[in-house]
């Protein structure tokens, strides 16, 4: 009779725990199981290096495995589009770099609205680019490859990780700085661009340092310049593109991390703590400065940092494309 009673109780307490739980707002246990981190281009690139160092860090702090799963295709829209349609509780989450911002004015057909589908979790690290080439190309540095680009624009291979990756970007303002219509060949990422690059069947490639940086230093490529301002420390005798004659020519890949629409805030905020806690780890920072990565300011490791972030780039990226004429049906 007792032991009834107790199980009586101990349940209409369990129903009216439920019932405190706002709608939308996950139970406490969160995360019960492993959470997809969803990366759009090729295993083994610069996106997916950053998405894995940041998983790995990220599941000693939530107890559960943060599994990178690889989504390529359409310069990284594809990805986009199936993060969006996923179910919105909190399993399921997005790392995607400026393409974000870049794909509404490439794209006339879009699986997705950057601005209403998603809820913004955090920015994660910025990364600068390198202007690559093949290490038998005669030119050796910035000003040997204008010249040798001019005279051989109808024979060279631009590679990049299609229309809407940064590499796409990179090569496009290259391309408008030099007044050269060079050829582009797109990869699912830059992981199979720069194995094409190693292995001589293409020229030049603009990617980040998170995987460029090694080949620079074993001498396996040719260097032409970073993309940023200033030189870098991961790669201090590198020259900026600008020093190589290329005016105020600067792309720097950031990154951001979405869910979709509708996840509750209670399980983006433990998410997105777990980024932050990263962000803060002395090792995952040391990781990512040897590969030329800069851990974003905490007033972009928010939701609202980065929602505001998005939107500036794409008011700013919009008219430039669209006055560029490139885009896909
Ligand atoms: N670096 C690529 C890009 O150009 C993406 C990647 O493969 O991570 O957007």
């Amino acid at each position: 009779m007792k032991a009834r009673k107790m199980k009586f109780v101990s349940s209409l307490i369990a129903s009216l725990a439920i019932l405190a739980v706002p709608f939308g707002a996950s139970a406490q246990g969160y995360p019960t199981k492993s959470i997809t981190l969803v990366v759009p281009f090729a295993a083994g690139g610069p996106t997916d290096i950053v998405a894995r160092t940041l998983a790995a860090n990220m599941s000693r702090t939530l107890g559960q495995t943060v599994v990178v799963e690889n989504k390529v295709g359409a310069g990284g829209t594809l990805a986009g589009g199936y993060v969006a349609k996923a179910a919105p509780d909190g399993y399921t989450f997005l790392i995607h770099h400026n393409g974000m911002s870049t794909a509404p004015a490439l794209y006339r057909k879009m699986a997705f609205n950057p601005m209403t589908d998603f809820e913004y979790v955090s920015q994660a690290v910025d990364v600068p680019m390198t202007l690559i080439g093949r290490k038998d190309l005669p030119a050796k540095n910035m000003q040997e490859l204008s010249a040798y680009v001019k005279a051989n624009a109808k024979k060279i291979n631009l590679a990049n990780a299609g229309l809407g990756a940064v590499s796409h970007l990179c090569g496009m303002l290259l391309q408008q700085a030099l007044g050269v219509d060079l050829t582009t060949v797109p990869f699912s990422g830059t992981a199979p661009a720069l194995n094409a690059l190693l292995g001589g069947q293409v020229d030049i490639l603009c990617d980040q340092t998170t995987q460029t940086t090694q080949h620079i230093k074993a001498g396996t490529v040719n260097l032409y310049g970073v993309t940023t301002k200033q030189r870098i420390r991961a790669l201090p005798d590198a020259p900026t593109l600008t020093e190589g004659g290329l005016k105020d020519f600067e792309v720097i890949v950031w990154h951001g991390i979405y869910a979709p629409k509708g996840t509750p805030a209670a399980n983006i905020e433990k998410f997105g703590s777990a980024v932050r806690t990263a962000l803060k780890d002395p090792a995952f920072v040391a990781r990512m400065a040897d590969l030329g990565a800069e851990i974003v300011p905490d007033s972009k490791q928010t939701p609202e940092g980065l929602r505001t972030w998005l939107q500036s780039e794409i008011n700013k990226w919009g008219p430039v494309i669209k006055s560029a004429g490139v885009y896909a049906d």
